[in-house]
């Protein structure tokens, strides 16, 4: 019978992404939403402490290992701005718009060489709600803030992240370029590598 595992989010394009990119393992990933509608606090200051949260509620209302991830735009112009408070940098209902719109007033005078930024994306894995060694990767993502918005796809920040090398917006990739090279995908096949590791 394959391992049942729980995935601490509520949204589905993110368990259909991890679910195909962990097919390997023969997991059957779970979405909290079957198990609970209470959200776990995200309440601490680094990204990792966060995830580790979210995992922690996930197994321990689930009863199943959980993987969960937590991630932002760090902007280096703003001392790392808005950071793990990035889904409420405009305030705690803000939306994605009020977020961009929010950006781009605080990099207003500031020159196009100084709005580098990156996403990161922090993503732990852990057995059970007392697990003493949870397995925890990272990924980041380099790229510019633009002066306006470009493109459609994704959602939070994108339409605003320039990245230099495919000399397109995040919202101007298609979702499979978008997991190649993005933090979160970064992050889940580090992830995954150590998973297995740990398993072999
Ligand atoms: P979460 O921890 O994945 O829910 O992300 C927290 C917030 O960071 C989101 O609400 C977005 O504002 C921002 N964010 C994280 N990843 C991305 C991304 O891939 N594109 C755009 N915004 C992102």
């Amino acid at each position: 019978m394959a391992t049942e595992v729980v995935l601490a989010s509520r949204n589905d394009d993110k368990l259909a992404e991890m679910q195909a990119l962990f097919a390997p393992l023969r997991w059957k990933l779970r979405s909290i939403a079957e198990f609970s509608d209470d959200a776990a606090e995200e309440t601490a200051p680094s990204f990792v402490e966060n995830a580790l949260l979210k995992a922690r509620h996930a197994t321990l209302i689930s009863g199943l290992p959980a993987i969960a991830d937590d991630s932002g735009l760090e902007v280096a112009a703003l001392e790392g701005a808005p950071g793990v408070r990035s889904a409420r940098y405009a305030g705690e209902a803000a939306s994605d718009s009020d977020n961009n719109q929010k950006l781009l007033a605080a990099l207003k005078n500031v020159a196009e060489e100084q709005r580098g930024a990156r996403f990161v994306c922090l993503m732990v894995y852990l057995r059970h709600a007392d697990d003493a060694t949870p397995l925890i990767a990272q990924g980041s993502w380099r790229g510019t803030i633009l002066n306006n918005p470009r493109g459609t796809n994704g959602f939070g920040y994108d339409p605003l992240f320039f990245v230099p090398d495919l000399k397109r917006s995040a919202a101007e990739l298609d979702a499979e370029l978008k997991n190649r090279v993005s933090h979160r995908g970064k992050a889940a096949r580090v992830l995954y590598s150590m998973i297995h590791d740990a398993a072999a």
